[in-house]
């Protein structure tokens, strides 16, 4: 399958490229060219099906045969390698839980099979990749995990010295193998720039192969609509057409890949886009006026976004008219004051302790659910990662998992570097 430009139609590239490049060159985010609708005896097959059984069954259209489908399957086995369980919360509400994974976060699911994928093609291609990842805290631990160890990829992250909290940096500082952390000394900003100065550097990208792993790959979102499936899999299908599923919102990169598996025949009833103090999308729901903002900090602060980059893919999907994106998606916003409530209320009602994304997802759900729909919410990240603020609301202890705590006895390895792109060019491959 071809993948085209939300910029352009006709702008298009092969899979290789378009998960080389990430972003297309007129600055759009590649889409589909066509989006399959699977048929219904698939969705009646899915309960007693494995994430990787169903991804293999969703993907299978964009991936092969550009990927031999024995090698895709075995991607998926490897890179879904951890439970997604559905949680009931109450009578009518479930925790999607996508937390079980290295990072504790759903993004480990995007990165682990771009990871995977990347792999196949640099064993295609013959040439190693180099990723450079510049990262202020949380990408960078998603990516770092996401590809350890994976065959012939190798990471390169940047960070600003001192200011990642000690825990992330630990997250990616100890991996070893084929990840390596450099301590800019500088801000966020500058990692990011020398990042962007490595790629524009004609020479340097004639002899190496160099790519980024952000979020807005698409063999990042995409894989995401696996999990959609796999937790309608898991609940009894006489809900599925009730089914209103909240997705705690940033980037919309989550939201995407659920309304891709909606598009491929997916039988839910319809989408929340839950958002924290940053609403410019359920503004734009309400008055069919995009209008970016600077991002304002919240507690749940994955989500701190004031224009969100997949806008424009789900645009796309709706063709630009909110009015039919209404039709499949309504949204909420919701303040510091109301998270940290929402916190309080579920562990007191439920014992269930939510992070603060979870929370606005569950928040949504209470709000904007009807009588006889059933809700299911993702729970985007273990509350032990927002250890502070669940404490402070439930006042409970968080039990900190095993693999997070497991860091803190790593060994931090990182080399410290000035604020320049030729000081990482001797560790590229
Ligand atoms: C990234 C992130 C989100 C937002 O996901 P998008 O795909 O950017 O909308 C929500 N919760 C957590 C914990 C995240 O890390």
């Amino acid at each position: 399958m071809l993948f085209y430009s939300t910029n352009n139609p006709s702008t298009t590239a092969d899979l290789k490229t378009a998960v080389l490049k990430g972003l297309a060159p007129d600055k759009g985010l590649y889409m589909p060219q066509e989006i399959p609708v699977l048929p219904q005896s698939f969705w009646q097959s899915i309960p007693g099906m494995s994430m990787a059984q169903i991804g293999f069954e969703m993907l299978k259209p964009y991936f092969c045969p550009d990927i031999p489908e024995d090698r895709f399957m075995a991607m998926l086995e490897d890179a879904f390698n951890f439970d997604v369980p559905v949680v009931k919360v109450t009578d009518n509400i479930s925790a999607l839980e996508l937390f079980h994974g290295p990072t504790l976060a759903f993004k480990d699911v995007g990165a682990r099979f771009l990871a995977r994928v990347m792999s196949y093609f640099a064993d295609f291609g013959g040439k190693p990749i180099n990723v450079l990842a510049a990262t202020s805290g949380d990408t960078g631990s998603a990516v770092a995990n996401g590809f350890l160890g994976v065959d012939n990829v190798y990471v390169h992250i940047l960070y600003p010295s001192g200011l990642v909290s000690h825990l992330q940096e630990l997250q990616f500082t100890t991996l070893g193998q084929n990840i390596t952390a450099y301590e800019v000394s500088g801000v966020f900003d500058d990692c990011q720039r020398m990042v962007k100065e490595a790629f524009m550097d004609a020479n340097l990208n004639a002899q190496k192969v160099l790519t980024s792993a952000n979020s807005i790959n698409l063999a990042r979102f995409l894989p995401q609509s696996v999990y959609y499936a796999y937790a309608l899999s898991q609940i009894d299908p006489k809900l599925w057409n009730k089914l209103m599923i909240s997705v705690p919102s940033g980037n919309f990169g989550d939201i995407t890949a659920g309304l891709v598996a909606y598009r491929m025949g997916m039988p839910v009833k319809r989408f929340i886009a839950a958002v924290n103090a940053n609403r410019v999308f359920t503004d734009y729901l309400q008055t069919g006026v995009y209008k970016p903002t600077p991002s304002k900090s919240t507690l749940a602060n994955a989500m701190d976004v004031g224009d969100p980059s997949n806008f424009a893919r789900v645009n796309n999907l709706f063709g630009n008219s909110a009015a039919e994106m209404r039709k499949v998606i309504v949204s909420d916003s919701y303040t510091d004051e109301q998270i940290g409530k929402t916190i309080a209320e579920v562990k007191a009602q439920t014992g269930y302790t939510c992070d603060p994304h979870g929370a606005v997802g569950y928040a949504a759900l209470k709000d904007l659910m009807q009588d006889d729909e059933y809700g299911i919410f993702l729970e985007t990240a273990h509350p032990a990662k927002f250890i502070d603020t669940v404490e402070r609301f439930t006042g409970s202890k968080v039990e900190i998992p095993a693999r997070l705590a497991r860091f803190a006895q790593g060994k931090k390895q990182s080399i410290a570097i000035k604020a320049d792109y030729h000081n990482i060019l001797g560790s590229l491959k």
